[in-house]
């Protein structure tokens, strides 16, 4: 087209195309200062006109990561020698806080040294193609975990099948003797309950997947509900000839009327599923399960329970923890071998405690045991709470609001249960998460007028901590926290003359404030 000749040579065209131009123009001088704009570069921006040519720099607007491809673009377009520079993607932030992402191209001009940029708005074509990135990574994602699902599945079936397959026709043979025959029928019997379990767990999980489960909230005794788990796990404990372990819940309230609304068939399937495998396994010592109060400070004042399954089996190498909530994942453990399962309770216990508000994790070490923790947000308020339960009348607790406590205690969730315990009475709680912490606490605040102080704790223990506490206050009442393979040491008077009393775990709210009230009374 021949431009010179053309209706473009009159300026009222030419101004009428800026004036009504979608592409955003911006005319700048030497020094790269905006000398002009169009309206739609107003509009891109939201800047008036008066305010862009108030702006000392154009490239100042932009972004600093893309402010270098501007200036080399600006360069290339001033260098004037023939090479066009390719069109240019850069971002910047408009007079409303909101990130533009434009396409830009230039043209200089040689007589008057200013340059001439247009800008084309690409922000919700970008966005879009982020959004369709983010799709297709999560289309192939779940692409990938069905193929290796499906995989899976075929492996896990194929192994019990294999079982009940293969002894049930040994079975048909002749002449076997009574010990064999309750063998084999023993293997069938297995593959036929782990099918069943992998079939139950893969409803579930599809289930979940469909969002087609939904949460329902009831009465919820959770102390009464938990009770009846340490009847039941007791009982399988004993069935695998594991009664030497040792089975304990710890209530967070002594209130068996304790209420809530939760879903408890949710719950209880959770606590099934980390229960179970607590006792797969632990081969000796303890299983201790239980929950504690957490109350909300900040926020919506939502509280929330905290439930924790504890053992002491084998434990789980910390590059492991994260994973084995996936979907599928068994470890080996030290003999290479895998125990029985499909990999899938913990990737469904983990999707339900979402499903109810909560997060789940596990804190672990080879050879330490394993940790369980899940919460449960409550969905009714503190001041719900504080009402009556069924009817019945609150036990009343002294109320010791501006006295102070030190509470040395490393971990979390024995932490937690302490300071719901002390919660009704308002008692100012100062906490020490190890003993040099707690001396260093003690020092500073005068006013602590008893500290309840656990043994066995990183650095410096409660016995050193106690010793170094006393130096400086020897009438301080210190309660030691003990378990139980201390109480003898205290009565033999190893501990004689450290601590003024000791509380044995587990206590209960009761055995707490009567301990606490005993030395209390004392300083008032
Ligand atoms: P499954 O349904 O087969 O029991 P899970 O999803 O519940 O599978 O657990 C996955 C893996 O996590 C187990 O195979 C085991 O390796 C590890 N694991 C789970 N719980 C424990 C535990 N209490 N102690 C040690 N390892 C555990």
């Amino acid at each position: 087209m021949d431009f010179d000749k053309g209706i473009f040579q009159d300026i009222g065209y030419l101004q009428a195309v800026l004036m009504h131009s979608p592409s955003a123009i911006l005319v700048l001088d030497k020094n790269t200062q905006i000398l002009e704009v169009n309206p739609a570069m107003e509009k891109i921006s939201s800047y008036s006109r008066e305010e862009l040519l108030d702006q000392r720099k154009w490239t100042e607007l932009v972004l600093s990561e893309d402010r270098d491809g501007l200036k080399n673009m600006l360069r290339m377009l001033k260098a004037d020698d023939g090479s066009r520079p390719e069109q240019l993607q850069c971002r910047f932030v408009d007079r409303k806080g909101n990130p533009k992402t434009v396409l830009l191209s230039g043209t200089y001009l040689p007589g008057t040294k200013h340059t001439i940029l247009s800008l084309i708005d690409i922000t919700e074509h970008k966005e879009t193609e982020k959004k369709l990135e983010v799709d297709r990574s999560r289309a192939e994602a779940s692409d990938r975990l069905k193929t290796a699902f499906l995989g899976n599945l075929s492996h896990e079936i194929r192994t019990p099948m294999n079982a009940i397959v293969g002894f049930a026709s040994l079975l048909q043979m002749e002449e076997l003797s009574e010990d064999k025959k309750s063998l084999y029928l023993t293997q069938i019997i297995n593959g036929s309950t782990d099918l069943l379990n992998l079939i139950e767990k893969t409803i579930v999980l599809s289930r979940i997947d469909l969002g087609q489960i939904k949460i329902n909230r009831r009465q919820f005794f959770v102390n009464k509900s938990l009770q009846e788990l340490t009847v039941k796990y007791r009982q399988i404990l004993a069935d695998y000839g594991k009664e030497d372990i040792d089975l304990e819940f710890l209530a967070g309230t002594t209130d068996n009327d304790f209420v809530i609304q939760a879903d408890r068939l949710r719950i209880m399937e959770v606590l099934n599923n980390l229960l179970e495998n607590a006792v797969k396994f632990t081969t000796s010592g303890k299983i201790t399960f239980g929950y504690a109060y957490v109350e909300e400070d900040q926020g919506d004042g939502r509280d929330s329970l905290l439930f924790y399954v504890k053992d002491t089996g084998p434990g789980i190498a910390r590059d492991k923890t994260g994973i084995i909530f996936d979907r599928f994942v068994k470890l080996v453990d030290k003999n290479d071998t895998v125990l029985r399962g499909a990999g899938l309770g913990l990737a469904i216990a983990r999707d339900l405690v979402e499903l109810m508000g909560g997060d789940m994790w596990v804190e672990s070490n080879p050879g330490e045991g394993s940790k369980f923790y899940f919460t449960l947000p409550l969905t009714f308020s503190k001041a719900r709470e504080a009402e009556p339960v069924h009817g019945q009348a609150r036990p009343t607790y002294d109320d010791w609001s501006g006295r102070v406590v030190l509470v040395a205690e490393d971990i979390e969730t024995n932490y937690l249960y302490i300071k719901e315990l002390l919660s009704p009475t308002r008692i100012n709680i100062l906490r020490a998460r190890d003993g040099l912490e707690a001396v260093e606490i003690f020092e500073k605040h005068p006013e602590i007028e008893i500290v309840l102080m656990d043994i066995l704790m990183p650095g410096l223990d409660g016995y050193e901590a106690t010793q170094r506490i006393r130096s400086s206050r020897p009438d301080i009442p210190v309660l030691a926290q003990t378990a139980f393979t201390f109480e003898g040491e205290i009565q033999d008077g190893l501990y004689a003359g450290c601590f003024t009393d000791y509380i044995m775990k587990p206590f209960t709210r009761d055995m707490l404030l009567a301990g606490i009230k005993k030395h209390l009374v004392r300083t008032t």
